[in-house]
C-alpha cells in the first residue's frame, strides 16, 4: 500500500491507528495538584503510548493562566524532566476558557486531536480512552457530560442547573452537564481558530460549528489537592458570556413585553373610556392612565426596536464565520512565488 505523507511526519496510513494526542491543562493558581496531576498524566500518556493507541509524539500542555504561585515554576521543572511537556504561561490572569483555548490554539498544528481536562483531574482521565474511540468512528467534536453532580455542594448544584436551563431556554445549543473536559480534532480546531470573539464561551461555540459529534460519560471525583479556582464572581461573569455571547433572546422578550403593554394599554383606553362616561372617575385619571399604558408599551416596544438593531450589531461584530468546509474536493492548485499548495512547482517551470 503506498503511504501518503500528511505533513506531520508520518503515513496516513500510520496515522490512522495512532493519532497524535495533546493533553491541554489549564492551570491557575494550582501547585498542590500539579505533581500529582503531572504524574498521573504522564503515567496516562505513556499507558496509551506503549498500547500504540496514540502516536509517540503525543504531548501534555500547561496553560499557566497567569498563576501567582509557584505553578509556572513546576511547569518549568516537569518540562525540564519530561520531552513529553510543554508549558505556556499568561502574563495576567485570563480565565480558564481563554487558557484552554489557548492550549488548543497551540495545539492544532502539531497534534491530530487534543483534550482539555482540568488541573485537578476530577474529570475521570480514563474517559480519554472512549474519546479516541469516538473520534477513531468519525467524530471530529467529543463531549464529555458528567454522570452526576453527587461530589458538588447544593449550591453548584444549584446553580449549575439553573444555568443550564436558561441557557437552553436563551437558545444555546449546549448540552446539559457537558464540561470542558472534550476531544477536538484538528479539524475541528481549525474551525474554532476563526471565531474571533472576546468574550468566549466555549461550550455554546464548539456546538455552532456543528462537525460530527459524540457524547461520552465520565465520573467527576472530588478535588484531592488546593481549592477551587472559580470564585462566585468569575461562574457568574462565565454565565453572563453563556448568555449574552450566545443569544439575543433577552432583547426579543423586552419587545414581546412592550407589544403585550400597548395591547393591554389598547385594552385599558376601552375600559377607562366606558368608566369616564358611565362610571365615576375623578379628574385627571383617565388621561394620566391612557397616557402611562400608551406610552409605557410605546416606549418598550421602540426599546426592543432600538435593542434588536443593537443586538444585530452584536453579532455583526463578532465576524463569526458564515460556514466552515468540511472536506473540499478540487483539483485546483495555488501557487504563490513558484511555490504550489502541494509542494510541487508551478507548471511552467517543470517544463
Ligand atoms: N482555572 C484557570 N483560570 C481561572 C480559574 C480556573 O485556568 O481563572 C483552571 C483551574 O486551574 C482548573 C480549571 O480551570 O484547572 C477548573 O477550575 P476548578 O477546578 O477550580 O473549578 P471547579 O472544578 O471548582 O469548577
Ligand atoms: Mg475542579
Amino acid at each position: 500500500m503506498i503511504g501518503i505523507e500528511n505533513g506531520k511526519g508520518g503515513t496516513m496510513e500510520e496515522n490512522v491507528k495512532k493519532g497524535i494526542l495533546y493533553i491541554v491543562v489549564p492551570c491557575y493558581n494550582e501547585e498542590e495538584a500539579l505533581l500529582p496531576s503531572a504524574k498521573t498524566l504522564l503515567e496516562k500518556l505513556g499507558e496509551l503510548r506503549n498500547s500504540g493507541t496514540v502516536s509517540e509524539k503525543s504531548r501534555i500542555v500547561f496553560v499557566d493562566d497567569g498563576s501567582r504561585d509557584r505553578t509556572w515554576e513546576l511547569i518549568t521543572q516537569l518540562y525540564h524532566a519530561h520531552e513529553e511537556i510543554t508549558g505556556l504561561r499568561f502574563a495576567h490572569n485570563r480565565g480558564h476558557q481563554n487558557a484552554i483555548l489557548a492550549g488548543m490554539m497551540y495545539a492544532k498544528d502539531f497534534c491530530d486531536y487534543a483534550v482539555t481536562i482540568d488541573a485537578d483531574l476530577q474529570q475521570d482521565i480514563n474517559a480519554i480512552e472512549r474519546f479516541i474511540a469516538e473520534y477513531e468512528k468519525g467524530s471530529e467534536v467529543v463531549y464529555g457530560v458528567r454522570n452526576s453532580r453527587n461530589t458538588d455542594g447544593f449550591f453548584k448544584k444549584l446553580s449549575a442547573t439553573l444555568f443550564y436551563k436558561t441557557m437552553r431556554f436563551m437558545g444555546a445549543n449546549i448540552y446539559e452537564n457537558s464540561a470542558d473536559y472534550r476531544l477536538m480534532s484538528a479539524k475541528a480546531l481549525a474551525a474554532l481558530s476563526e471565531y474571533g470573539e472576546v468574550n468566549l464561551f466555549l461550550r455554546g461555540i464548539i456546538p455552532d460549528i456543528g462537525l460530527t459529534s459524540s457524547v461520552v460519560h465520565f465520573d467527576v471525583f472530588p478535588r484531592m489537592q488546593g481549592k477551587s479556582k472559580y470564585s462566585l464572581s468569575k461562574m457568574m461573569t462565565l454565565a453572563a458570556d453563556g448568555v449574552t455571547s450566545f443569544s439575543i433572546k433577552p432583547i426579543r422578550m423586552v419587545f414581546g413585553m412592550g407589544i403585550l403593554a400597548l395591547l393591554v394599554g389598547f385594552g385599558m383606553i376601552i375600559h377607562i373610556v366606558y368608566e369616564h362616561y358611565f362610571g365615576y372617575t375623578i379628574d385627571g385619571w383617565s388621561s394620566i392612565l391612557m397616557s402611562i399604558w400608551v406610552l409605557g408599551g410605546a416606549i418598550l416596544l421602540s426599546l426592543g426596536i432600538i435593542g434588536e438593531y443593537v443586538g444585530r450589531n452584536y453579532m455583526e461584530t463578532k465576524r463569526r464565520p458564515r460556514y466552515y468546509f468540511w472536506d473540499v474536493l478540487s483539483h485546483d492548485q495555488i501557487c504563490r512565488d513558484g511555490i504550489c499548495r502541494d509542494g510541487f512547482e508551478r507548471e511552467e517551470d517543470l517544463i
